[in-house]
């Protein structure tokens, strides 16, 4: 297997409740509005903002509650830490008529369905790693690089994920 340096492990902030539907429930897809740079895949750290978008908690509850699941309290909710390593496996325009059924109704959005309106982008996350301490960190706009300490206490916890695979 390839070693990834851990001081190159990039990072996504994901707004609660979101992070907690990647980590605790089955949302592999995440919206996003701009697709990685170039053609970059791979390993990458999932990091859970500090802030809480109240609405977004009701739309959760509401795609739970249809798929028979228990919706997150507040205090489940990680706030400002790096809560996972998951591997970007894909990112592909989302569109309604193309997209395989794994993006579906449920976790991805598209265009012209509602908001956000423009071009959105599916991003595909595979072998999902559940750190069991998250580790507290300030997260950042865009992809962007853990310091190097978050990324050796990641790492110290995902040692033999599938998502360091290239
Ligand atoms: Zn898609």
């Amino acid at each position: 297997m390839a070693r990834t340096a851990p001081t190159a492990l990039k990072a996504l902030t994901v707004q609660q409740p979101w992070a907690w539907a990647i980590t605790n429930s089955a949302k592999r897809i995440e919206n996003r509005t701009w697709p990685p740079p170039q053609t970059w895949r791979g390993p990458l750290a999932l990091h859970a903002g500090k802030q809480v978008n109240a609405r977004d908690v009701v739309d959760l509850t509401d795609v739970l509650n249809e798929m028979g699941e228990r919706a997150p309290q507040r205090r489940d909710l990680v706030l400002g830490a790096v809560v996972a390593l998951v591997r970007l496996a894909d990112v592909h325009a989302a569109d309604l008529e193309r997209c395989p059924d794994t993006c579906g109704p449920a976790w991805g959005a598209y265009p012209g369905l509602g908001e956000p309106v423009g071009a959105l982008y599916h991003w595909r996350l595979a072998d999902l790693t559940v750190l069991r301490e998250p580790v507290p960190c300030k997260g950042a706009l865009g992809l962007w690089h853990l310091p190097d300490d978050v990324a050796a206490a990641v790492a110290a916890q995902t040692r033999g994920s599938r998502a360091w695979t290239p």
